[in-house]
């Protein structure tokens, strides 16, 4: 395989990673859209393809990922063939991530909370760290120059952690809750499943709920949570972005 150049593939700023398809909808899709009306461009790589899921095939998953990704504004997704429900952090697998991230090449890379209640999730909080840490690294050859993103931001909204910052979507609520909505085979109303999952028309009242609180603590009506393990480096002490007192 020859090297590919940026030049030659699509790139993205910003490349938010998830576990299934959905999980980028539901916490961090309405900072993709705001960073999307900031002309960056962004990507998402879904590792699984939803094979494991109680509705819906993983065809429907893919159909429904595309439409979805349509009305986030991304201009790259993709889904990676990991097993769902048993992801693991194996050097095969973040290759195939490093493959991604050297075509893409993202300053920004948003990954899942690293405590979660799926074990899906919680693994790819490190695998795709890795995975970034990886890119970097000539030795390992892929075919393409290697990239390190400059950023690791992490997706808190299911995880019960006070976040680092919160990036206001209130402009993108409808927006984000019609990407969500996208994955008919999952949320819309049907027998399978009926005891595991929310009622359609609950939906919309939870995710806001959630959005609503993660606006409150930064001083906007919806928002949604991000944790940095990195400390700030600040050069002006009146632009770092705080809301009032
Ligand atoms: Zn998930």
């Amino acid at each position: 395989m020859s090297a590919t150049r940026a030049s030659d593939a699509a790139t993205a700023d910003i490349l938010a990673i998830a576990a299934h398809r959905d999980d980028v909808e539901q916490t961090c899709g309405g900072t993709l859209l705001r960073m999307g009306a900031h002309g960056l461009r962004t990507a998402i790589l879904d590792l699984t393809q939803g094979e494991a899921g109680t509705r819906g095939t993983a065809e429907d998953r893919a159909r429904e990922a595309a439409d979805a990704a349509r009305i986030l504004g991304v201009q790259w997704r993709e889904a990676l063939d990991l097993p769902d429900g048993a992801i693991a952090n194996t050097l095969e697998n973040r290759v195939k991530i490093v493959r991604v991230l050297r075509m893409l090449r993202p300053r920004v890379v948003i990954l899942p909370y690293w405590q979660a209640r799926h074990p899906d999730h919680a693994i790819v909080a490190s695998l795709g760290y890795e995975a970034c840490f990886v890119s970097g690294l000539a030795k390992i050859d892929t075919g393409a120059a290697p990239h390190r993103p400059f950023k690791i931001i992490y997706a808190s909204l299911y995880a019960d952690v006070r976040p680092s910052f919160v990036v206001d979507i209130s402009p993108f609520i409808e927006q984000r809750h019609a990407a969500l909505m996208a994955y008919r085979s999952q949320y819309a109303n049907q027998t399978a499943g009926a005891g595991l999952f929310v009622a359609e028309e609950e939906i919309r009242e939870r995710t806001n709920a959630e959005a609503r609180h993660y606006g409150l603590l930064a001083g906007v009506k919806y928002g949604e949570p991000f944790v940095q393990k990195e400390v700030g480096l600040v050069d002006d002490l009146t632009l770092v972005p705080v809301q009032s007192l």
